[in-house]
């Protein structure tokens, strides 16, 4: 599951793997398969709409609900780019793995199980750790919001989380997974870091190609970790 043509097309490129022409049409998902090591890999795109790709929440939860219903997945991974936070240790274009999922902009008064419930908190594919530890990729805590930019309110529910990676569709995936029990693994590289002081789009479009490629690395070493170790 990606959100941006710019995180998806290195992949891609690298593998091959073809367009489906209107699988999913109406909705604006697109699919791309192929084939890797005898594994069927299935890339989906949020899609498009007024010539600017689909980012946030509903067209992620709209697509990763489409794609499972239709494609019955073994493992979704949601790859794409974040926010990090450079007192945490995060460099630009640096790949983690998330070890954790949670919506850091639901503010939602009432008894704690509401509270616990909006917060998600979902949970993430249990071989996400042997995977980081044999790559070599850190772990953080993937936290999903509706905005690119951080209001304090969404800083409070960062730190007082652990929230490591900030992102706009992390947690409508894990969401959507969770409800068909299909594993979910996080591969997220830094576009910026929330903490530098950068106006955050500036910084995020400055990096961005640097942070797709490392990316695309990432994700090849990923796809050959899981057609050696998945059954
Ligand atoms: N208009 C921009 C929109 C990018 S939105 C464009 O089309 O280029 C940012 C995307 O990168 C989202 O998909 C989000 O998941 C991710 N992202 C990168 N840095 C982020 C940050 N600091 N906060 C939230 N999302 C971030």
């Amino acid at each position: 599951m990606v959100a941006m043509v710019a995180e998806a097309q290195p992949f891609i490129e690298r593998y091959g793997i073809k367009q489906v022409e209107n699988f999913f049409a109406p909705l604006p998902c697109q699919l791309y398969e192929g084939e890797v090591g005898g594994v069927t890999l299935n890339v989906v795109l949020n899609g498009q709409q007024q010539g600017s790709d689909l980012v946030g929440c509903e067209p992620a939860a709209v697509a990763t609900l489409s794609a499972i219903q239709r494609l019955h997945p073994d493992l979704v991974i949601n790859s794409g780019t974040c926010g990090a936070f450079k007192k945490k240790g995060a460099d630009i274009a640096e790949v983690y793995i998330g070890n954790g999922v949670m919506f850091h902009d639901r503010r939602v008064p009432g008894d704690d199980a509401w509270g616990t419930q909006s917060l998600g908190n979902y949970p993430v594919w249990e071989g996400s750790q042997a995977l980081a530890q044999a790559l070599g990729l850190k772990m953080g805590k993937v936290t999903t919001g509706s905005s690119l930019d951080m209001q304090p309110c969404d800083l409070e529910i960062i730190e007082k989380n652990g929230g490591e990676l900030k992102d706009m569709e992390g947690a409508a995936v894990g969401f959507v997974c969770s409800l068909f029990n299909t594993p979910i693994l996080y591969v997220k590289s830094v576009t910026d870091l929330c903490d530098s002081g950068a106006e955050t789009f500036e910084e995020f479009s400055r990096n961005l190609h640097h942070a797709c490629e490392t990316l695309k690395v990432a994700n090849e070493r990923v796809i050959d970790y899981l057609v050696e170790h998945l059954d």
